[in-house]
């Protein structure tokens, strides 16, 4: 289910849930900023209720215009309770770096993050489901499904997957140097920002692969983000 167009490139509205108000100018409800995210974001988080207990569980997802999609087993807990349309609270983090501040009461981290607040649907259609699929082993690896086999019918029954329309969205984004204290600015303690991020090894080819086998483009120069 996709917004109609001309609310596509609106911004989300900030609800009582999704406004930012700690730091609030680090707050950013733009699609774009909300979907880049997204969509540089490996996996997510998603944070669901079932008889009072909460769970917080790590796993892959994927966006297509304004949803985001979540995969796994038939039999996966996560997958079947949203799937009984209960309220989910999906996160995504990109760690950017860490602050090194001159006290310990201001150091922090820059990150990139999204909250997004919803109810996700089973995929029953099977041509849909096939997209869905084909659009997570994208998000991991651009081109990499067109290099790989899909899913027979029966793992296609096997796989359950949910589609969570992106309606209630933020951003919060933190980035520069530490802010210090006036009265620290002098002290010897060294201050300023460690960068990080995602960067891959050198591929580790199958025991099984060929010797001619030669990684594609897209692993031998994996990088975030992948589209
Ligand atoms: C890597 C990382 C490390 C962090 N470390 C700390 C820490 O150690 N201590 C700390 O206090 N805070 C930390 N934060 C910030 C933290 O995520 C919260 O924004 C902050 O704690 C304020 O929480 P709150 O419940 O008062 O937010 P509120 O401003 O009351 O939250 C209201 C709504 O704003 C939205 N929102 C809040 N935080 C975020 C977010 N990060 N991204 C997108 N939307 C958001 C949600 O929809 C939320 O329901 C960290 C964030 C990241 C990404």
């Amino acid at each position: 289910m996709s917004a109609p167009a001309d609310e596509r490139s609106s911004p989300f509205s900030a609800t009582e849930r999704s406004r930012v108000r700690r730091k609030a100018e680090r707050g950013a409800y733009d699609r774009d900023i909300v979907y880049a995210i997204l969509d540089e974001a490996l996996f997510c988080h998603v944070g669901f209720v079932v008889s009072g207990q909460p769970f917080v569980i790590p796993t892959i997802h994927a966006r297509v215009v304004d949803d985001l999609l979540l995969h796994g087993a038939a039999a996966n807990h996560m997958l079947k309770s949203l799937a009984a349309r209960i309220d989910a609270c999906v996160t995504v983090t990109i760690l950017d770096g860490l602050v090194m501040a001159r006290s310990w009461f201001h150091h922090s981290m820059n990150y990139r993050s999204v909250v997004l607040f919803g109810r996700a649907a089973r995929v029953g259609d099977e041509a849909e489901k096939r997209a869905g699929l084909e659009a997570v082993v994208e998000h991991v690896a651009r081109g990499r499904a067109a290099d790989s086999r899909p899913p027979t019918p029966t793992e296609l029954r096997s796989t359950l997957l949910l589609r969570m329309p992106i309606v209630e969205a933020s951003a919060k984004v933190r980035a520069g140097g530490p802010i210090d204290d006036d009265e620290d600015m002098g002290t010897h303690h060294w201050a300023g920002v460690v960068p990080l991020t995602l960067t891959a090894g050198p591929p580790a080819p199958d025991a099984m692969l060929s010797a001619a086998a030669i990684a594609p483009d897209y692993v031998a120069h994996w990088s975030r983000p992948s589209r």
